[in-house]
């Protein structure tokens, strides 16, 4: 009925998550409000390492990409599920060490990382980095130096792979502001590089092809152009890279027509080729990460608003705003991603008609949606917006000083705050 399984309606007729009554929840914590379904968020994870334990041995892990949603209670969700982290600015970093997350398990992206960041990684044991320039590999090999370590790097690649999706969230072209291109040699030249640095040691290769991905082909692609070139490598330099990282980018379902491959086809399919390639290049099969970040939290978050006013303006259209917006979802303005939105509290109603959902912003252009189907809905009716939880909370602002919704966990029937509202003296805790 909704687009995540998760989400059901009780014998009052409101909208449920994880079998709570969400209507229940936004009276309890306020809104707006995120709530995110923990056994979902641990079910997703495990679909990912359990297909790397079913079709690959168990040789890989999962490395979750904490920038679709992190704090410190999800950092100790992941650690304790055995997986890994991945982390992209010293603030992603801390969160990580705060929790307590084992930090050899961590790696640590960026397209333009500061020294402090790198010093910070190094400092703290961050398993291994993912160099993503030729001048980041020669300052991290002076820094590295002068601690008198040795950091483990993988170099971020370009594999030439169009993945056809928003042009925002595609990494895998040559036209990309991330990584080493592979068709021009650059990348072959830094792995040479590399070679010869005695602070690093290259022991992987990365690839990111994108975003919200449906096709399992282009990553297939992607492994193959990766381990050809770890062949080459191999043949040329004589060194044989051990992992092989093949980003994240899995689909979810925002709308009922949204037909993504079930998490588990992606690493069955991806690891039928990379046995075939390694086996026809004559290379050992590497070890496998994949960085799921959207397909592990997404479809377990939804938002929670109260329906504030109702203008219908006459053969143009409704519009129906809420106490939140662009601030705690911005993905609308940047986007226009697409959302599923259900009044909770008339959730086995019909959606009798098509609306535009506003936020509070000083901006036209911040919206939910427009033309979202929706049960008639009036003021102080409770509204949720689904699928919300990857690149929701991690996106938000504070633009007009609006302060950030609480973020719930629930669990086993029992809900709990995991990140507090902001306050309004939290939107001046840094003035001076
Ligand atoms: C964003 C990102 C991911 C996660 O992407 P999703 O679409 O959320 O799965 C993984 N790896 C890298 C390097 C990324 O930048």
């Amino acid at each position: 009925m909704f687009v995540s399984d998760d989400l059901n309606v009780n014998s009052q007729g409101n909208l449920t998550i994880g079998g709570m009554d969400t209507v229940a929840l936004a009276k309890e914590y306020g809104t707006p409000l995120y709530v995110m379904d923990e056994d979902l968020i641990r079910d997703n994870l495990r679909r990912f390492h359990g297909s790397i334990d079913r079709f690959y041995g168990g040789k890989g892990m999962v490395c979750y990409a904490g920038k679709a949603f992190t704090c410190l209670e999800m950092c100790r969700v992941v650690a304790s599920e055995g997986d890994g982290l991945d982390a992209v600015s010293i603030g992603e970093l801390y969160t990580a060490v705060k929790a307590g997350f084992p930090m050899e398990r961590v790696g640590f992206h960026g397209n333009n990382k500061t020294d402090e960041e790198l010093a910070y990684a190094l400092d703290n044991g961050v398993g291994h980095i993912i160099v993503d320039n030729i001048s980041e590999l020669h300052r991290l090999e002076k820094i590295a130096a002068e601690k008198g370590v040795k950091a483990q790097i993988m170099f971020r690649i370009k594999p030439g792979i169009d993945a056809h999706t928003h042009k925002a969230v595609m990494t895998g072209q040559i036209d990309s502001k991330f990584g080493f291109a592979l068709e021009t040699g650059e990348a072959f030249e830094a792995v040479k590089e590399a070679l010869s640095c005695e602070n690093t040691d290259l022991v992987g290769v990365h690839c990111h092809i994108g975003s919200q991905i449906f096709d399992i082909e282009p990553f297939e692609e992607a492994a193959r152009v990766m381990l050809r070139f770890i062949a080459k490598i191999k043949a040329e330099l004589g060194y044989e890279v051990k992992s092989l990282d093949l980003g994240g980018g899995f689909g979810i379902k925002y709308l009922e027509e949204h037909d993504p491959a079930p998490f588990e086809n992606y690493l069955e399919r991806v690891s039928a080729v990379v046995k075939a390639e390694c086996g026809s290049l004559g290379i050992s099969q590497p070890f496998i990460i994949i960085e799921p970040g959207r397909s592990v939290v997404a479809p377990a978050g939804i938002t929670l608003y109260t329906v504030g006013a109702r203008k219908e303006i006459p053969g143009i259209r409704t519009y129906i705003s809420v106490d939140g917006g662009m601030t705690d979802n911005p993905r609308y303005i940047l986007y226009q991603s697409e959302y599923e939105a259900v009044v909770a509290n008339k959730a086995s109603q019909e959606r009798s008609e098509k609306v535009t959902i506003a936020g509070k912003c000083c901006e036209s252009g911040d919206l939910i949606g427009e033309g979202m189907p929706l049960q008639h809905a009036e003021s102080g009716d409770i509204l949720a917006v689904l699928a919300t939880g990857a690149y929701n909370y991690s996106m938000s602002s504070n633009y007009n000083r609006v302060p950030k919704p609480a973020v719930v966990f629930v669990s086993g029937g029992k809900s709990r705050v995991v990140v507090k509202r902001e306050t309004p003296e939290d939107i001046i805790r840094n003035d001076i």
